[in-house]
């Protein structure tokens, strides 16, 4: 690559601010459908929980995870998902523009190129997008507390939903009456309905919907043996990383970051 004199249009680049993050933070990236409320519409979503849809925004973000390793935790529900990048990480020089731009574009694209593996019949009807935004996080307390309010977002979302839809679909309320007949209820209003009306122990539904989805790298020492593999083409043995696990369980209480423990360590 040639040196390129400075021309005198340089000066412009000082306009771009420095959006480096402060060190030793951790990175969230925070990825949400634009107009998804709409866009599910259009696109038939199963409510409330279309699991096309759940699946599909986890590959994308699995595809993102398997692309920068410096992710050590992934959560999702609805149409968004939060990317937790190690503290230390000097991806893209901790640039928050940059962090956010290259996740965001990654999993547009993985989103839109694996579109028909899950909707095999249902069409794209146009190019989705997604915001995103960059938070830096100083304690590991404020970490586990962005995820617990994230998760108890999807947990009072899918409470209010999973009524809305019951009224709608079985009770043939207009989306107005169901509505109007949920303004103003409490959780144990919306939990009774449930039981009393439809029979339904909201517990007992799928935890995926309750919950969202956790990724995480299984534990280093875990790996060494479990993952070498021998490729069919070469003789040498081709060390394979950790595994993404999958998980849909309880993050606010601590159980969870004890049972991991390792995902904060170093
Ligand atoms: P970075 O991720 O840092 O942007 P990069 O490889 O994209 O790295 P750029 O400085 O953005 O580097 O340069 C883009 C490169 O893409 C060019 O150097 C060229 O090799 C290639 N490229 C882009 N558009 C074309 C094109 N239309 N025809 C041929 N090559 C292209
Ligand atoms: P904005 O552009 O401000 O984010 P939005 O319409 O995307 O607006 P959100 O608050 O992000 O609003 O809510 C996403 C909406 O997308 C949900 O309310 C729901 O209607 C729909 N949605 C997302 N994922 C699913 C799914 N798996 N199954 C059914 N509906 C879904
Ligand atoms: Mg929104
Ligand atoms: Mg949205
Ligand atoms: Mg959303
Ligand atoms: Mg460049
Ligand atoms: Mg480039």
């Amino acid at each position: 690559k040639h040196t390129m004199a400075k021309s005198r249009f340089e000066y412009v680049r000082d306009f771009e601010l420095d959006d480096r993050c402060l060190p030793n933070c951790w990175l969230v990236v925070r990825i949400d459908g634009h107009s998804f409320h709409r866009f599910s519409e259009i696109h038939h979503f199963a409510k409330p929980n279309d699991d096309r849809a759940l699946q599909l925004m986890t590959y994308s973000a699995q595809s993102v995870m398997d692309e920068y390793k410096d992710i050590i935790l992934c959560y999702g529900q609805s149409d968004e998902y939060s990317f937790v990048f190690k503290k230390n990480t000097k991806l893209f020089c901790r640039r928050a523009s940059k962090l956010m731009t290259n996740v965001v574009s990654l999993f547009t694209s993985t989103f839109v190129f694996t579109w028909s593996r899950y909707f095999s019949t249902q069409d794209l009807k146009y190019p989705p997008s997604f915001d995103a935004r960059t938070i830096c996080y100083p304690s590991d307390q404020n970490l586990k507390d962005y995820l617990s309010w994230r998760q108890a977002d999807c947990h009072i979302n899918n409470l209010y939903n999973t009524c809305f839809w019951k009224l709608v679909q079985e009770k043939s309320l207009s989306p107005a009456e169901s509505q109007a007949r949920l303004k103003g209820t409490l959780s144990s209003d919306k939990n009774e309905m449930l039981f009393t009306e439809f029979n339904i122990n909201y517990n007992n539904l799928p935890e995926i919907y309750r919950k969202g989805t956790i990724l995480i790298r299984q534990k280093k020492n875990e790996e060494s043996e479990t993952f070498t593999s021998i490729t069919s083409s070469n003789t040498q043995p081709k060390k394979c990383l950790p595994r993404i696990l999958t998980l849909n369980v309880d993050m606010i209480a601590n159980k969870f970051w004890t049972e991991y423990s390792y995902l904060l360590e170093r």
